[in-house]
């Protein structure tokens, strides 16, 4: 290994705490120096096909021209400035654009810092909500088991409380109401029953519940589900015959990933509040938006506080909200919505070899999506190496080796990223 790599990493182990990871890391990273299209360039010249957008982030691959020149002449008038009695045109502009490509009434935005801050942010909206409602009692949350909504303090509450992280935490988490998984899977013929647990939680507790928090037909990193669209229409009507808010996290949902737009579109409904992240910034800048109705700002005004208790330091960050406004430009031209399809199709054909392997619980595709399930977690330490070496860039969890490339993957590395994960995980069955 090259000296000055090999120092790099040294420095690596010795200082930097990686997400998820012992300090020092259990295992090197691999060094990535730059990035291009769906590719990722290592410190040692290797190239590697990237399957993860930087975890749904960069939809429209890396270095893409327009984001790169958006960012640049941003730079050029001012990186930041405090949003607390200013406003400026990229964070302006991009919560129009936003609105109106949301489904309506949503209608307002608050800009965050993060997915996880979002979360935080619209879970504050529905309990200030219902203070300014003068009904403060409702002050707790029901979330759907196999969530993931972030890690910091109140988007891990409303995680999975078995495999999110609540056992390690339950000491210091608030105790919020669960229930199972939607039942019908994505595809499945649809059956009512699959909604008794909701129904039952909301007529009991519904007096105490601000709002229903959910991932709209794909669970995430809680345990890549895909269910039934009807599960959401029938959760829209229980929320409103219950007087219960619903907050939709489309944070990997959002800007075309699914097929749609958002997630919300394949059921057709409205949610009283929305949070977005991710893909927001075409994956080159992290930034969240909360969107809400207008009937949800004028329950937040209404009382309790009286305001939105809520403002990070890099609020709406200029640099951030103009290459988000560059994104969405390259969203709203459409050509996502072909190039999703081509990947669902691809990506349905190039891993059903997984199929076959008696280690492989189940193969799932939707949209830009693509998920192998084995029956058993898989060995890290080993499969994270072969499938570098296979030239492609995966990063497992558990029994789970899932793929989403950046929109703009072209067709021969699609087939080569779903041939290596197809190899890879035939050669390494679980222990
Ligand atoms: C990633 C994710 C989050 C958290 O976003 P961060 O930017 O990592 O804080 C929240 N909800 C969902 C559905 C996510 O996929």
């Amino acid at each position: 290994m090259d000296p000055a790599l090999r120092h790099l990493l040294e420095l690596d182990r010795q200082h930097v705490w990686h997400p998820y990871a012992t300090m020092p890391a259990a295992m090197p990273p691999v060094v990535v120096e730059s990035a291009q299209g769906a590719r990722l360039r290592l410190a040692d010249g290797r190239e590697l096909i990237d399957g993860m957008a930087s975890w749904w982030a960069v939809i429209h691959g890396y270095r893409h021209p327009e984001l790169d020149a958006a960012i640049t002449r941003q730079l050029s008038r001012m990186a930041h400035v405090m949003f607390g009695g200013i406003t400026h045109e990229p964070a302006v502009l991009l919560a129009r654009e936003l609105v109106e490509l949301a489904p309506e009434p949503l209608s307002v935005v608050f800009f965050a810092d993060s997915g996880s801050v979002a979360m935080e942010v619209a879970m504050k909206m529905a309990f200030q909500y219902w203070m300014g409602r003068g009904r403060p009692e409702k002050c707790r949350l029901v979330a759907l088991r196999g969530g993931y909504h972030g890690d910091t303090l109140g988007a891990m509450s409303v995680c999975d409380p078995e495999n999110g992280m609540h056992a390690h935490f339950a000491r210091i988490l608030p105790q919020h109401l669960f229930v199972p998984r939607p039942a019908v899977p994505w595809g499945a013929p649809w059956d009512d029953q699959a909604m008794a647990a909701l129904e039952e939680v909301l007529a009991r507790h519904g007096s105490e519940i601000a709002a229903l928090v959910l991932e709209p037909v794909v669970q995430g990193a809680g345990g890549m589900y895909f269910y039934h669209p009807q599960f959401l229409r029938a959760a829209r009507r229980l929320c409103d015959a219950f007087d219960v808010l619903l907050i939709a996290d489309e944070i990997a949902t959002g800007f075309g990933r699914t097929g749609r737009m958002f997630a919300c579109e394949h059921a057709g409904i409205s949610p009283d509040i929305m949070a977005v992240g991710k893909a927001l910034t075409g994956g080159y800048l992290t930034l969240g938006a909360v969107l809400a109705t207008a009937a949800v700002a004028q329950g937040v005004n209404a009382g309790g506080p009286g305001c939105l208790m809520h403002g990070p330091t890099f609020m709406a960050n200029p640099l951030a909200c103009a290459v988000a406004r560059a994104s969405l430009e390259l969203v709203r031209q459409g050509g996502w919505r072909q190039a999703v399809s081509r990947m669902e199709a691809l990506l349905r054909e190039g891993l059903a070899p997984c199929q076959d392997l008696p280690h492989v619980a189940e193969v799932r595709v939707l949209g830009g999506i693509g998920v192998v399930e084995l029956t058993a977690p898989v060995h890290m330490a080993v499969i994270q190496p072969a499938l570098v070496h296979a030239g492609v860039w995966v990063r497992p969890f558990g029994r789970l080796v899932y793929v989403m490339p950046p929109y703009v993957i072209s067709e021969e590395d699609l087939v080569h990223l779903c041939q290596a994960v197809v190899a890879v995980v035939a050669a390494h069955p679980p222990a």
